[in-house]
Order: C-alpha cells, then sequence, then structure tokens
C-alpha cells in the first residue's frame, strides 16, 4: 500500500469526514458563481448530441431508441455544490457537525467520534424517506459521478476547475475537457451495467430482444479491442477488456458526443479563441485537450495492482483507445490508413 505524504493524508481525511464544511470553504475560494449556468448549457449541448446520434445507430430499433431517448433526457444533474453550504442563515451545515466535540491533541478520540456520528448519520437514514436532492460526494473533489438508481449526474465543484473547465480557456479545451466527462457520466447510463436501469432509476429491462443481442455484439468489439493492450508499465500484463468495459464504452461515448456538440457550437456562431504560439487547428487542439486532462504517472507497483483492480484502462489506452475508434481524429490529424489511429476497423457502442 502506497503511503501519501503526510499534508495529503490530513487533507483527504478531513475533506472525506467533513465534506460539506471543506466544500463551503473551497467554494467560496475557488468556484465562481456563474461556472454552474455555463456548465449547465454545456451538459444540455452533449444530451442534445447523444439523443440525435442515436438515430445513426444501426444496431438498435426503434422500441429501444425511444427508450434510450426518454433516459437520456431525464438524467437529473447536480452542479458543483448544495446551495445551502454557502447560506449564512442555513443551519443546516452547523446541524451536520453539532454531534461532534473535537479536542485539539486528541487525534486518536477525535477519529472515534467522525466513526460514530458517520455510523449513526447512517443507520438514520434507514427510517428516512430518500432524498432525491441530497448529495452524494463533496464539493471539494476532482471527479464526477453517474448515480444508475438515481439516474443522476454530478459534477462537484473541484472537476470544475482547469485543466477540465474554465471561462477564460477557449471552448476547444472546455469541451475536450469537461464537455467530454460530461458525456462520460451521461454514457454510463447506457453501459453494460447502466442498461439495467430505467429512467427513474430503478432495476428494469427496457429493452427489445434485438437490441440486447446488438449491444452485446457491440460491445463484444471493445473487450477485444482493450485485451490487446499490453502496458509496459505492468510488466506488459494485458488490460481486462471485461473488467473495463463500462468505463470503455463510456470513454468512447464520452468523447465522440463531446466532439460533436463542440463542431455544432462553432456551426452555430461560436467564435472561439487560439492559444498564442501554438499552431493548431480547433479541432486540433479539442483532442489535445482530452489527451491532456489523462494525464498522469504511475509506480511499476501501483501499476501491477491497478491492472488488476481498476474499473478503469490505464490513461495511455482511455485516450488511444477511444480515439482509435472515432475517424474525426484520424482526419483531423492525417494519419494514414493502416497505422495505430486509423485503423481498418472500429469499435462502436453509442
Ligand atoms: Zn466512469
Amino acid at each position: 500500500m502506497v503511503e501519501e505524504v503526510r499534508w495529503r493524508e490530513c487533507v483527504g481525511y478531513v475533506n472525506s469526514n467533513m465534506e460539506n464544511a471543506v466544500g463551503s470553504l473551497y467554494v467560496r475560494e475557488a468556484f465562481p458563481g456563474d461556472s454552474k449556468s455555463m456548465v449547465r448549457e454545456l451538459i444540455d449541448k452533449v444530451r442534445t448530441v447523444f439523443v440525435e446520434t442515436l438515430d445513426e445507430l444501426g444496431w438498435m430499433d426503434e422500441e429501444s431508441r425511444k427508450k434510450a431517448q426518454e433516459k437520456a433526457m431525464s438524467i437529473r444533474e447536480q452542479i458543483g455544490h448544495p446551495d445551502y453550504i454557502l447560506e449564512e442563515t442555513d443551519r443546516r451545515l452547523d446541524e451536520e457537525y453539532s454531534n461532534l466535540n473535537f479536542s485539539e491533541d486528541l487525534y486518536f478520540e477525535n477519529s472515534l467520534q467522525n466513526l460514530k456520528v458517520g455510523a449513526q448519520r447512517s443507520l438514520r437514514k434507514l427510517r428516512e424517506k430518500v432524498d432525491p436532492n441530497l448529495w452524494i460526494m463533496g464539493a471539494a473533489v476532482v471527479n464526477a459521478f453517474y448515480s444508475p438508481n438515481r439516474n443522476q449526474i454530478v459534477f462537484p465543484a473541484g472537476i470544475l476547475q482547469p485543466p477540465f473547465f474554465s471561462k477564460e480557456q477557449p471552448q476547444a479545451l472546455n469541451f475536450g475537457g469537461i464537455g467530454m466527462v460530461i458525456g462520460h457520466e451521461i454514457t454510463h447510463g447506457f453501459d453494460d451495467n447502466g442498461r439495467n436501469f430505467d429512467k427513474n432509476g430503478n432495476m428494469m429491462d427496457w429493452w427489445s430482444n434485438f437490441s440486447t443481442q446488438h449491444f452485446r455484439e457491440q460491445s463484444e468489439c471493445m473487450i477485444y479491442q482493450y485485451n490487446n493492450y499490453s502496458w509496459d508499465l505492468a510488466d506488459k500484463q494485458n488490460v481486462n477488456g471485461f473488467n473495463t468495459l463500462g468505463e470503455n464504452i463510456a470513454d468512447n461515448g464520452g468523447v465522440r458526443q463531446a466532439y460533436k456538440a463542440y463542431l455544432k457550437w462553432m456551426a452555430e456562431g461560436g467564435k472561439d479563441q487560439q492559444l498564442p504560439g501554438l499552431d493548431l487547428t480547433h479541432e486540433q487542439l479539442f483532442f489535445i485537450s482530452y489527451a491532456q486532462v489523462w494525464c498522469g504517472s504511475y509506480r511499476p507497483e501501483f501499476a501491477i495492482q491497478s491492472i488488476k483492480t481498476d474499473v478503469h484502462s490505464p490513461l495511455k489506452y482511455r485516450v488511444l483507445g477511444s480515439l482509435q475508434n472515432l475517424a474525426a481524429f484520424a482526419d483531423t490529424f492525417h494519419c494514414a490508413q493502416g497505422t495505430p489511429m486509423h485503423p481498418k476497423e472500429r469499435c462502436r457502442v453509442w
């Protein structure tokens, strides 16, 4: 197990135990209020593209297509943070911590209090009605989520920051960053797990036999594709295409939808900025932004662990796998046919 540096360990501990207190401080410091409406517009654009793209899919029949459209239109969204963590007059934030009585010099006892109060909070929920507006994670988190049984997507303030998103940066970067993440989360509602839930989040089979069978065939292609990636950092072990299928489906759908949404935004008169000093087209910049947000490094020990346990493909195959399947990438960068990024056969689910 890799031990984190001490400050990171402590910040992580406090953030996970007191997510709304930390979230409140974080949002005041780092989340501009008008980001919320900009992100809401991006969600609408990507969702519209998802729905329009369903018409291109020959493997789906009309009945299932209509159900998929309804489900996509029913996805609810949460952006940034719950409002009450910023409202001085709202007592809820104080009440969340009213049973805690920390002492500066009692670390172990403080941890026990956190465990106890956390358990009480969970147990209380047993007798309460489900609150559809409850936030399932804190605001100061750099991640995004799809919840199948709420049919809900969540984008905490932590991910609504550069390089994923900024109102100051070119829209090519925003669509390639947070736009792709939005598409990724929407597509989770239709991956090998999410597809088993209906528009209300109930586990229910809304698929025709025809569409189910073809969904499986389209998925097989992706399983085979990712199975063939041998990862140098993990002793050349191969990716498990089955365990990573849901994430790969989401990555592939996400980047395709975000790219289309970006082209559509420009076609409708959107004027994008250039980045000074870079001789790149807007389209190329979109793909560079996409690749950049997945930039990262692994220690070999961690690579060996994560190839067995992580439901995501290794970062470089998240980029290469999804872009091999997208003809627009090969067009934009003029990759010759038969080269790795312009293969003869491509996989596509959504
Ligand atoms: Zn995902």
